[in-house]
This record gives C-alpha cells, sequence and structure tokens, in this order.
C-alpha cells in the first residue's frame, strides 16, 4: 500500500463508527495533512481500499455522492430528506430471509444494501423512543 493509500485509509478509519464520509471529505481532511495531494488520488485510492475490502461505499438513493466507512457489521443507512444526514440503522436482513429469497429467485446475493428515507430526529423533533 503506498504511502497516500495508507493515508486515506487511516482517515476513513479514525472516524467515529456511524459517520460516512464523502470522496470530498476525505480530501479536506487529506489535505490538512498532505498538502500535496490530489483529488484524484483520493478517490483512487477509496475505490483501491475499497476492492482490497478495507472500506465500505455506501450510495444512498437521493444523497449527492456515495460515502465512505470501515468495513464493518451489516447495517441499513437512513437519508433524511429534510437536512440530508445519513445515520446507521442497526439492522440487517435476517440470513434464512436472504437464503430464501436467493433460494426462491435463483441468484447468488453478494452485497445488501437497505436505505430508508423520510425525516431524522432532529427534523421531526421528536425523541428517540425507549427501548421496550
Ligand atoms: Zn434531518
Ligand atoms: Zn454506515
Amino acid at each position: 500500500m503506498t504511502k497516500n493509500y495508507r493515508l486515506v485509509y487511516d482517515i476513513v478509519r479514525e472516524q467515529a463508527r456511524g459517520s460516512h464520509l464523502a470522496p470530498a471529505d476525505v480530501f479536506t481532511i487529506a489535505k490538512k495533512k498532505r498538502q500535496a495531494i490530489g483529488f484524484t488520488t483520493v478517490y483512487r485510492a477509496l475505490a483501491r481500499l475499497r476492492e482490497l475490502g478495507l472500506v465500505s461505499e455506501i450510495s444512498v438513493p437521493g444523497a449527492e455522492s456515495s460515502y465512505y466507512e470501515t468495513t464493518g457489521p451489516a447495517h441499513a443507512h437512513f437519508r433524511c430528506e429534510h437536512c440530508g444526514a445519513i445515520e446507521d440503522i442497526d439492522y440487517a436482513l435476517d440470513a434464512n430471509v436472504l437464503s430464501e429469497i436467493a433460494r426462491k429467485h435463483a441468484i447468488a446475493v453478494r452485497d445488501v444494501s437497505l436505505s430508508l428515507h423520510g425525516k431524522c430526529r432532529r427534523c421531526t423533533g421528536r425523541a428517540e423512543s425507549p427501548v421496550h
């Protein structure tokens, strides 16, 4: 891995879980650490890290760009149509449901991306309801 790729990987990795970085965000941070780095380099590094399975690219319909996060447990994403915030939702399709779908349609599923859309907690002004 080249020094630049390493830098990009560290940037994505250092983010708190639940944060999602657009390539432009990664570039802004990278530039502060290494002035000479170009946007194309950052973009290529992200693509390569994704191929290596070190970062995940998430694309959420309606969002102006794709986002990157460290590869971790499966979860869904929520996009607020009001303020554009993207949040992690702790939900994954049940493995049994998934294999049933694959069997029924004779498909091999490699990846699942789930996205929910609506208004976030801040925008609804509601409090998170306690777990029952
Ligand atoms: Zn919102
Ligand atoms: Zn996420």
